[in-house]
């Protein structure tokens, strides 16, 4: 079983929101990428993995108005867009982590849509 990655703390600031997984690695997503990077059945095609949601479509002063954990290997975000249904497993948090380590270690498929 491969570890389960969980962060230390989810901060939301004002356009991003800061994922803590330990002391020298934070994720700082800005909250739309965020928002469009869900794969709700929703927003992406179950399939073939194809974006439904319309990037324009999405508030550029969205904001997430309530995280809540789900078990204990994923969290789910109240967007101010009124989408809620997006579950972001901290395994996929990881995936798509934009640091600069996350980004030149080949993350595997990070990046991959
Ligand atoms: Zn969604
Ligand atoms: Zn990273």
């Amino acid at each position: 079983m491969p570890d389960i990655p969980i962060p230390l703390a989810i901060h939301r600031g004002e356009r991003d929101i800061t994922v803590t997984w330990a002391e020298d690695h934070r994720s700082v997503f800005s909250t739309r990428d965020l928002r469009i990077a869900c794969h709700c059945a929703q927003c992406r095609d179950e399939f073939t993995g194809r974006l439904l949601l319309e990037p324009g479509a999405v508030p550029v002063d969205i904001t997430a108005k309530k995280v809540e954990l789900v078990g204990t290997y994923a969290v789910r975000f109240d967007w101010s867009d009124g989408h809620h249904t997006g579950i972001y497993t901290y395994e996929y948090l990881k995936e798509i982590c934009p640091c600069e380590v996350c980004r030149a270690g080949g993350a595997g498929k990070a990046g991959a849509s």
